[in-house]
């Protein structure tokens, strides 16, 4: 229709009846002024001729909104396929990051990250593909403290040993994580923090996350009970980053779980968890992570049935060669 293209009319110098006096004019100044302008009516009469620049620029316009729509309609109806378009999204990104740094970043794992020194060759290659992709897709916030190269890189490793099992690795809700130097206040609690998950992202304290490296083997790992909380999230509280299988075999995991945590509510007693897991069922699942990964020998020992619930829901087991149970689609 012609009249569908009238709104490119070029409105000639001075049309600007309702700001030239700085006031609002009336209809009929309004009429007046239009009278004078000859092309002004009747607009369907127009006919527009559009410049090659004005036709690219209508055409570039076009093809801009019709991407939205369709990225609108991927989104909403077929999400698995979003989710998959976004993970090549980052692995491309991702990859240019790797091919400059894989040398440098491979020593720092090996250096820092027990569990990335007992793994295969094939099995750290994809460790580090990984956390490179899981760390060029947050956004690393310091916070009174000066960024170093490992520390985002670190982070990262700590999230993909937690879900080197699973399909979907990213945790998509988290787009940021924050990094501060010590142990910190949060909201109103007195008891200062070593970390915790918000909506808004995951804190970590930098000095803490350290610090559970230098022991690697006493259960005590806020990278890793950070993680745990992260993944929780992802899973139960929001859609976004949740991996099928961790949600759905979750529930099977607490139906052991459950049992040994009213147990130890029951007795006041943490037994070999410790009482912080006895507080919270939050709390119980995120110090069995960091058990799971650092004392798996003892924690296989004194509560087998539930180290067995934990290998099944993150699809792995340190004490086996391979570490991955059941191969993973997503690799
Ligand atoms: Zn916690």
């Amino acid at each position: 229709m012609p009249q569908d293209s009238t709104y490119k009319y070029q409105v000639p110098q001075g049309d600007t009846v309702s700001h030239h006096s700085g006031k609002k004019a009336s209809p009929a100044a309004i009429d007046t002024a239009l009278a004078g302008i000859p092309s002004a009516a009747p607009l369907k009469n127009v006919q527009v001729q559009l410049t090659p620049e004005q036709q690219l620029s209508h055409e570039l316009g076009n093809w801009f909104f019709g991407a939205l729509f369709l990225i609108l309609l991927v989104t909403l109806f077929f999400p698995r396929l979003f989710k998959r378009l976004k993970l090549l999204f980052y692995s491309r990104r991702a990859k240019a990051v790797y091919d400059d740094r894989q040398p440098d970043y491979h020593a720092l794992l090996l250096q820092y990250l027990p569990y990335y020194r007992n793994l295969a060759a094939d099995q750290q290659t994809r460790f580090l593909q990984r956390t490179v992709v899981f760390m060029t897709s947050k956004q690393f916030e310091y916070v009174e403290i000066a960024p170093e190269e490992r520390m985002p890189l670190l982070i990262s490793a700590t999230a993909v040993q937690l879900t080197f099992g699973l399909e979907h690795y990213l945790m998509e809700h988290f787009e940021k994580i924050y990094v501060l130097h010590h142990d910190y206040h949060y909201g109103l609690n007195s008891v200062p923090f070593q970390g915790h998950v918000a909506h808004d992202g995951i804190y970590l304290s930098w000095s803490n996350f350290l610090k559970a490296y230098d022991d690697y083997h006493d259960g005590d790992n806020v990278g890793l009970h950070e993680m745990a909380h992260a993944l929780a999230y992802v899973n139960f509280n929001v859609s976004e980053g949740r991996d099928d299988g961790f949600h759905d075999r979750f529930i099977r995991f607490s139906s052991t779980g459950r049992k040994v945590f009213d147990k130890m509510q029951d007795e006041l007693s943490g037994g070999f968890l410790g009482s912080y897991a006895a507080s919270r069922y939050e709390e119980f699942w995120a110090v069995c992570v960091e058990n799971f990964f650092e004392r798996p020998t003892s924690f296989k020992i004194q509560l087998p049935e539930l180290y067995e619930a934990m290998c099944l829901l993150l699809n792995q087991d340190t004490l086996k060669a391979g570490v991955i149970l059941n191969p993973i689609e997503n690799a």
